[in-house]
């Protein structure tokens, strides 16, 4: 396991997917933008470790798409989901974090979901905070990250007019989140060498016990 972390990046992939390809490789890496039955990858899928290219201005399967994403999303209880999850490598990222949070009072807020189009970070913290995240791709685990305290990012919404987010607490942590999914970076990569070894195991496990997207321990 020393040897692991010593290993360049590129070989350390094959590693992941010689211990976990038998287990959880989907076997399918077909990208289709019109598929009608979304379907959540999970790690180790090749599908997630790529650069995902900008959405063109104007395409008029976003808006179909980012509803069917925003669906599968609250179906699985996530705050978040990018595209790569779905199989599509397109700069295109659902979020909702109000649902989860609760008013003054205890009552949960109303749902608020928003479609970043070719999301870019244009400015952050200086500060950088740990907390542990889990992942739709990577059911039955969460892990430390640390990631900026706040994020001011600019994108296009679903009718491609510009718009900007400040973030900071679970909002910002979950633009980071997501952002990173559409230059290929999992959790795994994110997370500190010791971290991602523990996070590793712990993901071989949860996969053998059947873990499901959504799913965190
Ligand atoms: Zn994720």
């Amino acid at each position: 396991m020393v040897l692991h972390l010593l290993l360049p990046f590129a070989f350390e992939n094959e590693l992941i997917y010689a211990l976990y390809g038998s287990i959880c490789y989907t076997g399918t890496n077909q990208l289709s933008e019109s598929r009608h039955i979304m379907h959540i990858y999970t790690s180790p899928d090749p599908v997630l470790r790529e650069v995902c290219e900008p959405v063109e201005i104007g395409d008029k399967t976003i808006k179909r798409t980012a509803k069917q994403m925003l669906k599968e999303m609250y179906k699985t209880n996530g705050i978040g989901l990018a595209a790569p999850q779905v199989g599509l490598l397109k700069r295109l990222v659902v979020i909702d974090t109000t649902y989860v949070e609760e008013d003054e009072d205890g009552r949960p807020l109303k749902k608020n979901p928003l479609v970043l189009i070719n999301p870019v970070i244009v400015e952050h913290s200086e500060e950088k905070i740990d907390s542990n995240e889990g992942c739709l791709s990577l059911p039955g685990i969460s892990v430390d990250v640390k990631r900026w305290a706040w994020v001011k990012v600019k994108c296009l919404d679903e009718n491609y007019n510009e718009i900007e987010y400040m973030g900071d607490g679970l909002f910002g942590r979950c633009m980071q989140h997501e952002l990173d999914h559409l230059d290929g970076i999992t959790l795994f990569e994110r997370a500190d060498p010791m971290t991602r070894i523990k996070a590793l195991e712990a993901y071989k496990l949860a996969v053998e016990n059947g873990a499901r997207p959504g799913e965190v321990q």
